[in-house]
């Protein structure tokens, strides 16, 4: 509850020198956009005609008023013609050319997605729960689309660049004098534009940051709903979410401030160009000059062009927040994972499941230290207890196992081989693991076993059940095994959910089974059944438990008491008591469960 919005490390600030910008749009280009070269092609060639479509518009009208000033019969049928059917071609190729832009940048935005959660859900445990939940998935939402806006801005303005050089060439067509003029003045406004652009791309990661605390902070407190109205916390709540409003505000403010100013200085610097060429023009037609048609035409041109041209100024600018966008995206896909398949790993051998754990270190990446010197046997078929003060490194030790982390010092071997020597795919699938509060998928209840094993028999699910003495309440639920179990398994008691998880384990049939006990989540005569059926996954195999209760300490072949990372007395039952350390201790003062 105490967590403020923080900074989150290693994304990229919100500069991105000329230099990244040309790294990122390699990436993006090698990745995600060359695969779709038909789409491409279709983007670039409509594009294109729509834009000298647009330029052809002030021809039409110099050609229409030249002949309306020499009485030409003509402008009645070619005139109108001519509208319709440019106006017609436009309209059409635009409409194509938006589905295909849109197409094309929605693939690869949807490739980015993928890509990232590809990555996501095969990297280390630690990369993924280092962030919010909801930051990360404003990686894929908020950054996202900042990224589609940028390229469909960046697609269209290359639109722009045709329909301005076409409009630039109709000018000069039409009269060279006055397009002279034009041109010496558009640039004068390049300066302040090139001044605001930095000022929204400095402004614009500051934005994305804040959209992605201010998820974070309302997925807490939501999440927190009981906690809040039980602890009275409403207020603080409300404080902490003024807090994360007020900077979502001010962030939002300060890009708005900077893109508000860039259109309307455009338009201000483009009437004064339009002014001065107007002033030229009707000087130079008091002396007699040009003929109604090259003016008007000319005048049209330079109108329609200061729209691609205000876009252009403004390109920088909205470039920016996509590729700061775009750096977040892959700076999620290139952390590298620590814990992967080593050149030289191995299937995990056939073997009875004889865990070793030599002078196991383990230190989190933030210096924290989880394990330090942990040594124990666990022999095949036997079950070892972890039991101990809570911070003793309990479920630590059970997190190498199935390396979610990889030890720091020392080793872990199963079946006489390193850990870090066995394929991963084969390690995790030698053993099975239930945890203390068992969340369920979305899912009916046989697919929530079927985990387990993938593809095993209706007849081997319900034996799993059986053994797991979940089967009495699964065929009362209104759907049987077909019942769906709600978000997290929450239509289940806390007892049902361990019971389906506890089937899931046996559906698997591992060499060796890592539980975390839960304490709380069961009545006792679910805890009966819980024991019943813990009984039987134990049997036949290497069990590694976090024990909380003393029948469970009591059944264990031996019984590893743990503080401060390691071992501090190790044996049964019996022979603990007997030494009268912290184990006989703990028992005594109630720290384990009756
Ligand atoms: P136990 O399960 O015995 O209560 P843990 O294994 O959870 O103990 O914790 C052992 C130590 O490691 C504690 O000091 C704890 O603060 C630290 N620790 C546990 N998880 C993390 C983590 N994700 N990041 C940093 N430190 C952690
Ligand atoms: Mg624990």
């Amino acid at each position: 509850m105490t967590s403020q919005p923080h900074a989150s490390r290693s994304l990229p600030s919100s500069t991105i020198t000329p230099n990244d910008t040309q790294t990122l749009l390699k990436r993006l280009w090698r990745t995600q956009v060359r695969q779709h070269s038909g789409l491409i092609v279709a983007v670039i060639v409509l594009t294109v005609l729509t834009a000298s479509l647009t330029a052809l518009y002030p021809l039409v009208i110099q050609r229409a008023l030249d002949m309306f000033a020499s009485r030409d019969s003509r402008i009645l049928y070619q005139v109108p013609m001519l509208v319709v059917v440019i106006t017609f071609a436009k309209a059409l190729s635009q409409y194509a050319q938006t589905l295909a832009t849109q197409g094309l940048v929605l693939l690869v935005i949807r490739g980015l997605q993928e890509q990232m959660f590809e990555h996501l859900i095969t990297t280390d445990i630690a990369h993924v729960e280092r962030e919010a939940p909801a930051k990360l998935a404003a990686r894929f939402t908020t950054d996202v689309i900042s990224i589609r806006d940028t390229m469909i801005r960046a697609v269209n303005s290359m639109g722009d660049v045709v329909t301005v050089v076409g409009l630039i060439v109709s000018m000069l067509y039409m009269d060279w004098e006055l397009s002279l003029i034009a041109a010496i003045l558009y640039p004068v406004a390049a300066v302040p534009i090139q001044r605001l652009g930095k000022r929204v791309r400095r402004a614009s990661g500051g934005m994305q940051e804040r959209v992605g605390e201010t998820a974070a902070f309302l997925t807490e407190s939501f999440a927190q709903a009981r906690t809040v109205r039980v602890y009275r916390l409403e207020e603080s709540e409300r404080a902490r979410a003024v807090l994360s409003f007020g900077h979502l505000y001010h962030a939002m403010l300060r890009i708005t401030r900077g893109r508000a100013k860039v259109e309307p200085l455009l338009e201000a610097l483009g009437g004064a160009a339009v002014a001065a060429v107007l002033g030229f023009a009707g000087w130079r037609a008091a002396m007699g000059g040009a003929t109604l048609g090259d003016f008007s035409g000319f005048v049209a041109a330079l109108l329609l062009a200061s729209r691609p041209l205000r876009a252009l100024g403004a390109l920088n600018a909205a470039l920016q927040e996509g590729l700061a966008g775009l750096a977040r995206v892959f700076a999620v896909m290139d952390e590298p994972p620590a814990v992967t398949d080593s050149p030289h790993a191995r299937p995990l051998p056939a073997g009875d499941g004889h865990l070793v754990f030599d002078n196991v270190g383990f230190v989190y990446s933030d210096g924290r230290v989880g394990l330090d010197h942990l040594s124990f046997d666990a022999q095949p078929g036997c079950t070892v207890a972890l039991v101990g003060p809570s911070g003793g490194g309990k479920s630590t030790a059970l997190s190498l196992v199935p390396r979610l982390h990889d030890v720091t010092s020392g080793r872990i071997l199963l079946d006489g081989m390193d850990l870090r020597d066995v394929q991963l795919e084969s390690l995790r699938g030698s053993m099975a693991y239930v945890s203390q509060d068992p969340l369920l998928f979305d899912l009916s209840v046989r697919e929530n076993i079927l985990i387990g094993r993938p593809g095993a028999s209706e007849a081997e699910v319900a034996a799993a059940a059986r053994a797991a003495a979940a089967e009495r309440f699964i065929l009362a639920l209104p759907n049987g095994y077909d019942t769906v179990v709600g978000p997290g398994g929450q239509r289940l008691s806390g007892g049902q959910r361990q019971r389906v998880a506890l089937a899931r384990a046996l559906l698997r049939n591992p060499r060796l089974l890592l539980l975390d006990e839960a304490t709380s989540a069961l009545d006792s005569e679910n805890e009966a059944l819980v024991q019943d059926a813990l009984a039987t996954l134990r049997k036949g195999r290497t069990t590694l438990v976090v024990a909380h209760r003393l029948s469970t300490v009591r059944s264990a072949d031996m019984i590893v008491v743990m503080k401060d990372g390691h071992a501090v007395e190790c044996g049964t039952h019996d022979t603990l008591i007997q030494q009268d350390g912290l184990y006989a201790r703990l028992v005594r003062t109630q720290g384990l469960e009756r």
